[in-house]
């Protein structure tokens, strides 16, 4: 299967990315993992891409669309693949379909994760991430009382694109440029929308049961 998650920041792409990818057996491709990669790799990208994840802007498109393209071409992501935080606009959706055209393939389904404004809030406020993982955590709903990973024991952290004024601004960049998104795809009838309320594990049921 080829499957788009889409929704805005907090949204809780990345911790069902996670759980579908795996019910799926299907490489999670994470644009925003990437990047978090090479930015404490300190790598070319990493220098890059650092000060618009930073602002909480969008990495340029070229930047972002030639990291997808050379990720698509491995072998395993051409079968299938779950790509979260990407495309993040109208042009990334555009080459994403030419790039996917290349591979004679296309989209099967892009599941929108709904939530409002306020439960994004409240989950980016605590939202942890593990930096040696990368599983992500939340300090009220998971009970974290201590900063370690339960999965690896690795150290957990605080984004600093999570911080209040930073979040704020991605809210901002989702609205202009990331919803255009919902019905670009809608137009295309592969869109299915998903209530992201409430646990965890019924979300992943619901968007289990979307995509069958
Ligand atoms: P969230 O989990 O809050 O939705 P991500 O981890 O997906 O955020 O993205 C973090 C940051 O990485 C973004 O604010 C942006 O700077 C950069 N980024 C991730 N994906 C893309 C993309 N497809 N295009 C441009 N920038 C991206
Ligand atoms: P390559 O795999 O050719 O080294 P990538 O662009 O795929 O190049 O990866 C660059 C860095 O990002 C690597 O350090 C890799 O460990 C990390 N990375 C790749 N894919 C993911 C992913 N889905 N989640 C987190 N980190 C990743
Ligand atoms: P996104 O990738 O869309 O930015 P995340 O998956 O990182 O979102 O989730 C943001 C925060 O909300 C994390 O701290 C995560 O643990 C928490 N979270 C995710 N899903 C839920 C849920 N259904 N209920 C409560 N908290 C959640």
């Amino acid at each position: 299967m080829r499957l788009v998650l889409v929704g805005p920041p907090g949204a809780g792409k990345g911790t069902q990315a996670q759980f579908v990818a795996s019910n799926l057996s299907i490489p999670k491709i994470s644009t925003g993992d990437i990047f978090r990669a090479n930015v404490s790799g300190g790598t070319e990208l990493g220098k890059l891409a650092k000060e618009y994840m930073d602002r909480g802007d969008l990495v340029p498109d070229e930047v972002t669309i030639a990291m997808v393209r050379d990720r698509l071409a491995e072998n395993d992501a051409q079968d299938g693949f779950l790509l979260d935080g990407f495309p993040r606009n109208v042009p990334q959706a555009e080459i994403l379909k030419k790039i996917l055209a290349e591979f004679e393939v296309g989209l099967d389904v892009v599941l929108e994760l709904v939530v409002d404004d306020e439960e994004v809030v409240r989950r980016l406020a605590g939202r942890r991430t593990c930096s040696q993982c990368g599983r992500i955590w939340h300090v009220d709903f998971d009970d974290k009382k201590d900063d370690v990973c339960d999965a690896c024991d690795g150290r957990l952290y605080q984004r600093d694109d999570d911080k209040e004024a930073t979040v704020r601004h991605r809210l901002e960049v989702y609205q202009e440029q990331t919803a255009p998104l919902v019905s670009f795809y809608a137009d295309e009838g592969i869109l299915v929308g998903v209530d992201a309320t409430g646990p965890v594990e019924e979300v992943t049921q619901r968007a289990m049961e979307a995509l069958t």
